[in-house]
């Protein structure tokens, strides 16, 4: 049996495209893409993806073990799945991305960019996923992108949920089950996105109706050196998910839930932030801090109380050098 991560890594291909055990099927559909599914039954249709940045190692490696332990039956599949590891030339360089991120790229803004390698990989990823979803009719859809951050944060693992449009289809705008699902696979807080973005889960969940999510998993190491421990409620998680056997165990904090509220965005290079760039994310501002200035403009704390999210001022002009974030009801999540 072949080993799909080193297989994906070489650039090679299975000598078979297809083939089967006593228990699925499988499809290697193209460089880091396979498609695995039931003999017997099954009633959900899930994506499960890591690697969009080549450089955050640990969700590989945990998506490649489960991979691996499929292939030679030693767990029972019970859903349909789709395996991408995103962008194998920058896992193979040990980048984020080789030209552009690959997490701008979706739901065609490839097309605004020069064609390159990761234009191409995001057009023929979105066509892969869409023809998944649309051969089976079973009615959930799930997609989970899986992602580690550098920076230190106060929640180890949190969830950034992609904006829903509520007024397109009338449905809730998340779903209970999946909420509930990632608060037992240990997921500390989510963040919900205010405005549509090039991000894979925003794809999904815009395009394909899937309930989807980007996840923030810790911190990562170089290929072999991660301590896949801190990984292993999202990894229990994702083998209940797709065996359909629970083994998650209850989750006793309650999942802290936040909006964006407002964008640091970057016009000049005369931008700066007001703190200092190695602050955790989601450390705490208060009402009419100041938090960054860009030649005459300054951004302050607008509301009582703001959490920071990936601040970065060496982006170029014209992009968001940080979120800021509040505090919102668990509620709210659900419309
Ligand atoms: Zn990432």
């Amino acid at each position: 049996m072949f080993d799909f991560l080193q297989m994906t890594l070489s650039g090679r291909e299975p000598q078979e495209h297809s083939g089967s055990n006593f228990n699925l099927r499988w499809r290697w559909l193209a460089q880091g893409v396979l498609e695995l599914e039931p003999l017997h039954g099954y009633w959900k249709s899930v994506v499960l993806s890591a690697g969009i940045h080549g450089n955050e190692t640990a969700p590989i490696e945990l998506l490649a073990a489960l991979v691996s332990d499929l292939l030679h039956g030693k767990r029972r599949l019970q859903v349909r799945l789709l395996v991408i590891f995103g962008n194998p030339a920058a896992m193979v360089n040990g980048e984020r991305y080789n030209q552009i991120d690959l997490n701008r790229l979706f739901s065609g803004r490839y097309a605004q960019f020069p064609a390159c390698a990761e234009t191409a990989r995001a057009e023929q990823l979105e066509q892969l996923v869409r023809d998944f979803y649309d051969q089976s009719n079973e009615s959930e859809r799930l997609h989970f992108d899986l992602h580690t951050a550098i920076r230190e944060s106060h929640h180890q693992r949190f969830g950034l949920l992609p904006y829903i449009d509520n007024g397109v289809y009338g449905r809730p705008l998340y779903s209970r089950r999946m909420l509930d699902w990632l608060h037992h696979s240990g997921i500390e807080a989510l963040v919900i996105n205010q405005a549509p973005s090039g991000t894979f889960s925003y794809f999904t969940s815009q395009h394909c109706q899937a309930d989807s999510c980007t996840l923030e998993l810790g911190k990562a190491q170089p290929f072999g050196q991660n301590d896949l421990n801190q990984f292993a409620l999202i990894n229990q998680g994702l083998i209940s998910l797709i065996t359909g056997i629970n083994m998650l165990p209850h989750a006793a904090e309650p999942i802290k839930v936040y909006r964006v509220t407002q964008e640091l965005k970057k016009i000049s290079e005369q931008f700066q932030l007001n703190f200092p760039e190695s602050v955790k994310n989601f450390t705490r501002f208060s009402a009419g801090d100041l938090l960054a200035r860009d030649g005459e403009i300054s951004y302050q704390v607008q509301q009582s109380e703001e959490w920071v999210l990936f601040p970065n001022a060496s982006v170029r002009p014209g992009l968001r050098a940080g979120l800021m974030l509040v505090q919102v009801p668990t509620d709210s999540l659900f419309g």
